[in-house]
């Protein structure tokens, strides 16, 4: 991974890339990005810096792309470069994934913890990173430096660690010579504050809904259906791209059809609703359901705020129908709707019936949504 090859350049990002050019980098570094905003895609492109033996450019920081060490760390094989990230099961290391990691990089920088889990067939099993994972880290940065000018460690998700993260103390405060710690992060509230307080943080925002949809474009999307992914993916370009994929940003259509037959609350609109959306299959309900939450949280956006300077992100008929829907639901309202739905994605993630799930969430919603103005329509 090369830095042009990211999705933005983030502020505290070029920070790092300067000391790593001029090898000042602290040797114990947290990133912390939202899920698939892009940290571990900037460590590996600090990483692919660092092990660089030919630096370019006239401030140093660009790998050549073609030395030995280059060659290797494109390929996530340079034998300086070592990874830790969470696993299933309690009695194993990183190591006997490291074919799926690689691929992983390789295919999806800019990877979430869920995909990777689902990746490794995790399905409902919870991920973390052992005791041997541990014991593993320190017996790897116990060993001479191979071929490389550092040693890296780069510890994915150190979230998954939990307290199994003292054990890494006394070597992130005192490693060996020449190592460099790269922990990437999604949640700093979930890590352990002894390692924290060891971490030289750095927060990376978020790429923007312009940067991901210029990324989007330069890998050959459509550009409205890039745009349209985009708005929806909210800083997360791992969903941007599966957005993309899984026809998913189309759900407008979809999801105000079912907004109107629960406001109507036709056992008949109901039923054929709920029959046609259980066939599309779990991923797409998923996105769905990431949809129908993204539209209303941009409908709180439009009560509350207006949208005098076009923040809020929906297309131009989504939003015409938000608008319509104004005078007919209440903040409490959408506050149950809301909880309605965020119930759904955790049922379908357990694999619920979605013939039964959605029946009844749209009869509780139909409920809700007609309580205060029994007598109004909304429009289309
Ligand atoms: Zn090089």
């Amino acid at each position: 991974m090369h830095f042009h090859q990211l999705v933005h350049q983030p502020q505290g990002l070029q920070q790092l890339r300067q000391m790593a050019a001029t090898d000042r980098l602290p040797h114990a570094n947290l990133l912390l990005s939202p899920p698939g905003g892009g940290g571990l895609a900037a460590a590996l492109a600090i990483a692919t810096l660092l092990l660089c033996e030919n630096r370019q450019g006239e401030a140093a920081d660009v790998p050549c792309g073609a030395c030995r060490a280059c060659r290797k760390t494109a390929k996530y094989i340079h034998p300086d470069l070592h990874f830790a990230f969470p696993t299933i099961g309690s009695k194993t290391n990183s190591d006997p994934f490291l074919p799926q990691w690689r691929q992983a990089l390789k295919e999806a920088p800019y990877l979430e913890a869920n995909d990777w889990l689902q990746r490794i067939g995790a399905e409902n099993k919870q991920g973390n990173i052992t005791r041997d994972a541990c014991a593993n880290i320190i017996r790897k940065l116990n060993l001479k430096i191979f071929e490389g000018n550092y040693k890296i460690m780069l510890i994915w998700l150190p979230e998954y660690l939990g307290n199994e993260g003292n054990r890494l103390l006394k070597m992130i405060e005192e490693p060996p010579e020449k190592t460099v710690f790269l922990l990437v992060a999604e949640r700093a509230e979930l890590i352990l504050n002894t390692i924290l307080s060891r971490c030289q943080l750095t927060k990376l925002t978020p790429p923007t809904a312009a940067e991901m949809t210029t990324a989007l474009s330069a890998q050959g999307v459509d550009a409205e259906r890039a745009a349209a992914a985009a708005r929806l993916a909210d800083g997360n370009f791992s969903l941007a791209g599966s957005l993309v994929e899984n026809e998913a940003i189309n759900h407008g259509p979809r999801f105000l059809t079912w907004m109107r037959a629960c406001f109507q609350g036709s056992a008949a609109g109901l039923t054929a609703w709920t029959d046609e959306f259980s066939k599309i299959g779990r991923e797409n309900q998923k996105h769905f359901l990431r949809y129908a939450l993204h539209f209303w949280r941009e409908f709180l956006l439009l009560s509350v705020m207006g949208n005098a300077d076009g923040n809020v992100r929906l297309p131009a008929n989504e939003l015409e129908s938000a608008r319509k829907l104004l005078p007919l639901v209440d903040h409490d309202q959408l506050a149950e709707i809301t909880t309605i739905l965020s119930e759904c994605t955790e049922h379908v993630e357990r694999n619920a019936n979605p013939k039964i799930l959605f029946l009844d969430a749209g009869i509780r919603i139909h409920q809700i949504l007609r309580r205060p103005k029994p007598q109004a329509q909304p429009a289309s």
